[in-house]
């Protein structure tokens, strides 16, 4: 080997050296940055935004861990291209109305898995309320980019909720993410009210959630006022109905006295409203409080009623029902608690559900059309 062979050999063998070096540095950065605390990521987001790059208004409010009024909410971006899981394709204005919280994670990040029973429950039980959740997913590995890879994850863990991939990391950018698990809960008009880096603050995004529902939607208003004698009824009507067995029976045809005191269920296609389009509210035949919109009515194709919303949050319970060896969700009037029927998950947008309902354990009020 000759003196400028070996000077060559020497430069290679350092350059190999300091090119390694600067690789596990990168992976060491992105590791913490993952497995950063949520105090940490907290401090490292409150110092960026207070030195905010991302072109974000000067009025707006993108603090963190902090509710935001609605006069200084920036309006959240739209999401990325990307392939959905458990929803059709999805936009932020077709999610006008409802609260939406963003949870931005990947599969393999088990800082993002630790905040998954949260957003379950959370799912459960505000969906029908009107609280949609979007995890988009931002791969951190090349193996979290593969859609069937996210689809197996999805699944195994249980999420029934919408998932869009954000393989390009376009919706990331667009929210200026920094770090896995970021929720970002948006109000009814698609404003950012709330963002927190990591896990924990459970309780507080519940709070707000209840919060931002319980906020008026000035993009519907106009459609609620169509309803507003019934809600008005509704209203009315929060005292709940107590009644004996013996008093229902004498009230209630046998048929519907078997189903709504008794839990069973019409023979499909065999229901007063299976088909029906007339467009009215469908009340509860037994006490006559508000349940369904004939708005929110669709074609299931099973052979009774389905509806994707209840009219609203006070209409009906939910119960997990145990019998015929199924695990479903079984659906009561709030008012009477008689049996109405199933809930699934497999309904149309925007809320993903599906009230299977029994005809004779509803009535509906039709609309002063002047026709029928
Ligand atoms: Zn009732």
């Amino acid at each position: 080997m000759n003196r400028s062979t070996y000077a060559l050999a020497v430069f290679a063998l350092i350059a190999v050296v300091l090119t390694g070096a600067a690789l596990t540095w990168a992976n060491a950065q992105r590791k913490s940055n993952r497995k950063a605390s949520a105090a940490t990521a907290q401090q490292q987001n409150r110092a960026e935004a207070a030195t905010d790059e991302s072109g974000a208004p000067d009025t707006a409010d993108t603090r963190r861990d902090v509710f935001i009024s609605a006069s200084r909410a920036p309006s959240a971006a739209k999401f990325g291209e990307g392939t959905w899981i458990n929803s059709e394709p999805t936009t932020l204005e077709e999610l006008r109305g409802r609260v939406v919280l963003v949870d931005f994670w990947t599969f393999g990040c088990y800082n993002c898995r630790n905040t998954l029973p949260t957003l379950k429950r959370l799912d459960a039980e505000y969906r029908s309320k009107g609280l949609t959740i979007v995890g988009v997913h931002a791969p951190e590995s090349d193996y979290e980019k593969g859609i069937g890879n996210v689809r197996d994850a999805v699944q195994r863990l249980g999420i029934k909720y919408p998932v869009v991939t954000d393989n390009d990391y376009a919706t990331w950018r667009a929210y200026n993410i920094q770090a896995w698990p970021t929720v970002v809960i948006l109000d009814k008009q698609g404003r950012i009210r709330f963002t927190h880096v990591g896990e924990g603050h459970y309780e507080q995004q519940e709070q707000i959630i209840q919060k931002l529902l319980a906020e008026a939607d000035v993009s519907t208003r106009a459609t609620e006022d169509k309803t507003d004698s019934s809600r008005q009824r509704g209203a009315n009507m929060e005292e709940k109905v107590e009644k004996s067995e013996e008093e229902w029976r004498a009230e209630m045809t046998p048929q519907q006295f078997h189903v709504m005191r008794e839990k069973g269920t019409e023979r499909a296609f065999t229901g007063e409203y299976n088909a029906s389009k007339k467009q009215g509210m469908y009340v509860c035949a037994a006490c006559g409080n508000p349940l369904f919109s004939s708005d929110t009515k669709f074609e299931s194709g099973t052979g009774w009623p389905s509806f994707y919303q209840p009219v609203s949050e006070r209409s009906v319970d939910e119960h997990v029902d145990r019998a015929y060896g199924m695990t479903r969700t079984e659906v009561v009037c709030a008012r009477c608690a008689s049996h109405l029927g199933h809930v699934f998950d497999d309904g149309p947008r925007p809320t993903g559900l599906r009230y299977c309902m029994n005809s004779v354990a509803l009535k509906l009020n039709e609309n002063n059309s002047g026709q029928d």
